[in-house]
């Protein structure tokens, strides 16, 4: 499969909703291409290495959306996130357009040094297209608070604006917000429970495998089990643990990762298994949370669990989406699942721009409102009209940019 498919995709998936709804074809033609695209050469080690910021759409707010560190970043791909972040930011109904960007590196192989420089590089180039009011970037895949500090001073140097609001998922100590590192998980947490009190049915006991353990699959692991739920496996990039029993405490494999950067030995060589195994265990829930194009149909037919909570974003292609609608395996779509992030960005930079500092408690008690108001809009949708969460999800988000949308003559 081609990244470029990623894009193509998109659009066509974009297509066939709006003509379902009978969306304003002046919208339509608006969302099939992004507003901006933003390339850059980054020179480094006597290459030049690329770096971009796609603008997808600002019709409800200033673009935004994350900053990707990863050697397969391209275009198409960012093209596809930035207008994933469009619907997503309208689904959870946050006053922002989506936008997205990365740099094609593999910052593992970087010193921190290096990073830094790369990083205040990139700003340079970006700040002119970037800023509070216009595109906030925030941490995507193999970015981070510290990643975040670095662009608010360079672009504090560069403009003279403080109000750090310029991107969020900072540190505490440059503003950024309580609770925000852990949003995404604790939000993914919610909408699943939302979604199971829709239908009446209790998480207790419910077994999970969650794929990918970085900020996101950490996170969403720990507060499933704190709500019961039963994790039974996990995996990242080099390997997976598998503990038909439930896996006895999250927080100790973390421990474990931090300290060896593996997850494979940590709770006895009989429970470990490969990363590809994961997504078809015998498990009730999967949570993808680590890339995109990872349930394809060459997988989605095995796929024995019946609900798939999308954190990452992409992680169903659309092929294998066709299967897992024939085998009525509920898919709780990424612009919902994982949208409890962008909602912790947007507290941070309403902190940020209105000078308030918010609690932690009262950062989550917000969150839980937003996606359950979020999951309860969708769900109606999908009930009335007989659609899957996605489509209900897109024209949810579809309706409320097409209310905002502005005819010019
Ligand atoms: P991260 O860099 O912190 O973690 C990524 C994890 O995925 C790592 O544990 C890595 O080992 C693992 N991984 C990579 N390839 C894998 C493979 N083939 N099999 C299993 N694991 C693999 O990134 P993150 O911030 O946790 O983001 C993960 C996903 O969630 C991405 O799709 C991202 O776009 C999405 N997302 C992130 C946020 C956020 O707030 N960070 C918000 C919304 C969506």
């Amino acid at each position: 499969m081609t990244e470029s498919n990623v894009w193509l995709r998109t659009q066509d998936q974009l297509k066939k909703i709006a003509d379902k709804i009978s969306l304003d074809p002046s919208l339509l033609t608006r969302l099939l291409e992004p507003d901006r695209i933003v390339e850059v050469n980054l020179p480094f080690k006597n290459t030049n290495i690329k770096g971009y910021r796609i603008q997808h759409n600002n019709i409800r707010g200033p673009y935004k959306g994350g900053l990707r560190y990863h050697p397969n970043v391209s275009m198409d791909e960012v093209k596809a996130l930035a207008f994933w972040m469009t619907m997503k930011n309208a689904v959870i109904d946050v006053p922002f357009g989506g936008g997205k960007g990365g740099i094609t590196i593999d910052p593992k192989t970087l010193s921190e040094a290096e990073l830094k420089k790369l990083t205040r590089d990139f700003t340079q180039k970006l700040a002119d297209v970037i800023g509070p009011q216009k595109d906030v970037p925030a941490p995507d895949v193999n970015t981070n608070p510290k990643i975040m500090s670095w662009i608010v001073s360079e672009y504090e140097k560069i403009t003279g604006d403080k109000s750090h609001a310029v991107v969020t998922g900072k540190p505490i100590e440059t503003g950024g917000s309580q609770g925000r590192t852990e949003a995404t998980g604790l939000g993914g947490t919610y909408a699943l429970m939302a979604y199971l009190s829709q239908i009446n049915k209790s998480s207790k006991g419910l077994t999970v495998a969650v794929q990918g353990f970085g900020n996101v699959g950490k996170y969403v692991a720990k507060f499933l089990q704190e709500n019961g739920f039963k994790v039974v496996a996990l995996s990242d990039s080099k390997g997976g643990i598998y503990i038909k029993e439930g896996i006895p405490d999250i927080e100790e494999v973390d421990k474990y990762k931090e300290s060896t950067g593996l997850l494979t030995g940590c709770c006895g060589k009989g429970s470990d298994i490969k990363p590809g195994d994961i997504l078809t265990l015998p498990v009730d829930i999967i949570v993808p949370s680590a890339l995109e194009n990872v349930i394809t149909q060459e997988n989605a037919g095995n796929i024995k669990a019946s609900i798939i909570l999308e954190m990452a974003n992409g992680p169903t292609t659309q092929e294998a989406d066709e299967i897992l609608k024939q085998k009525n395996i509920t898919v709780i779509p990424d612009i919902l699942a994982n949208s409890g992030g962008v909602a912790v960005s947007y507290f941070e930079w309403y902190q940020n721009i209105h000078n308030e500092i918010w609690s932690k408690e009262e950062v989550f008690k917000k969150l839980k409102a937003k996606m359950n108001k979020a999951v309860e809009s969708v769900y109606d949708i999908s009930a009335e009209q007989g659609l899957s969460l996605r489509d209900s999800a897109y024209i949810l988000a579809l309706k409320r940019i097409e209310s905002k949308w502005q005819k010019y003559p």
